[in-house]
């Protein structure tokens, strides 16, 4: 789908991008650009980070959170509360566009709530968006922090100058964002791109999911890590320390880039399996993997190319690339929501 573009210098500079309310003639369109700004929040594995961020995509104010999530529900909740409270403060009331809250797991998008999560067991099922549109009176957005950096790619990242993509982060899980037309898709309750779940070797390891062969079981940092012990390699190296491997010279060299073989051909069983679904233009890969790109994607594409006809078939119209944004994908998507998801009656 091709946007209608309406220039608006002061907006943005880059072509492509508007709110779609903005495209759509939506009437708070007509509302003074001034101030006006949008918070995102990003929950992540161990901590949360907030930041301000104007129509433009520039940051304005970016906070960290000093909690540890072990501490408990209530205080990550005052810890949201007081780091959102702080920066509006600060830019006002009356600019503020909404806050959008990404968050790690299975998340039911309509409620507000989620549903499953490995690394915020003590927020599953409790009204998160509810309690926190409550406490801070402003409109709020639960979303999932892959969906979340996917759509921060895509405003201001990588994929800027697309409509469709699918973001796959590789860290201690595999997580995924699928974008089209502009907009996160999410399935009936805001599950759908759960990417990591998708199976990569029939038959393979099991994974806390209840399936196996997930990629994320065979993909992720975890899965180098537990491959590089098979390999007696070291007890517990980082992905970062298997790379480093991988450059040696020396047997235990050759066993890393057997390693990195692995999960670059299980990544791209995955892709091919994305590519022949979705026949998107672009699929971006993120996370703390991506420096061993050199040993993990050419595996990676031979197994695209070979697994893959429609990615054949669209030669040069189908991109496999790094994301761009890093950490900071996912505070800018989270950012984007409020100006493009319809404002419940409620809000
Ligand atoms: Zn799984």
């Amino acid at each position: 789908m091709v946007p209608i573009v309406i220039s608006y210098s002061s907006v943005s500079s880059r072509p492509g991008w508007l709110p779609a309310y903005r495209r759509l003639g939506d009437a708070r369109a007509m509302m003074p650009l001034v101030n006006d700004y949008s918070i995102g929040l990003d929950l992540g594995g161990t901590n949360l980070r907030a930041a301000a961020i104007d129509r433009s995509g520039a940051i304005l104010d970016k906070v960290s959170g000093s909690t540890q999530f072990s501490a408990g529900r209530e205080a990550v909740m005052e810890e949201m509360v007081g780091a959102i409270s702080r920066i509006r403060e600060k830019y006002g009331v009356s600019g503020l566009a909404g806050i959008g809250i990404g968050v790690p797991g299975f998340i039911d998008f309509r409620e507000g709530i989620i549903r499953n999560s490995n690394n915020l067991p003590f927020l599953e099922n409790f009204p998160i968006r509810a309690e926190l549109q409550k406490r801070l009176a402003s409109f709020v957005i639960l979303e999932n922090d892959a969906n979340a950096a996917a759509l921060g790619e895509k405003w201001m990242g990588a994929g800027r100058e697309v409509d469709d993509l699918v973001l796959l982060t590789l860290g201690t899980g595999i997580g995924g964002g699928i974008i089209s037309c502009g907009r996160v898709i999410r399935g009936i309750t805001g599950m759908a791109g759960e990417l990591g779940h998708l199976i990569a070797v029939p038959n393979g390891n099991p994974c806390g999911c209840g399936s196996q062969g997930c990629v994320e079981k065979h993909a992720s940092a975890t899965a180098i890590t537990a491959m590089a012990r098979l390999l007696q390699l070291g007890e517990n190296l980082s992905s970062k320390e298997v790379y480093e491997l991988a450059q040696r010279s020396d047997a235990a060299g050759q066993k890393a880039r057997e390693i990195w073989r692995v999960m670059g051909e299980s990544l791209g069983t995955t892709l091919a399996v994305l590519i022949n679904t979705f026949n998107f233009p672009l699929y971006l890969l993120s996370g703390g993997m991506l420096p061993a790109w050199e040993f993990f994607a050419p595996p990676m594409m031979q197994a695209v190319e070979r697994q893959s006809a429609t990615f054949r078939l669209t030669k040069g119209g189908t991109r496999i690339e790094r994301a761009t944004l890093g950490n900071e994908a996912g505070l800018y998507g989270a950012a984007y929501l409020p100006w493009i998801e319809d404002r419940p009656a409620s809000a």
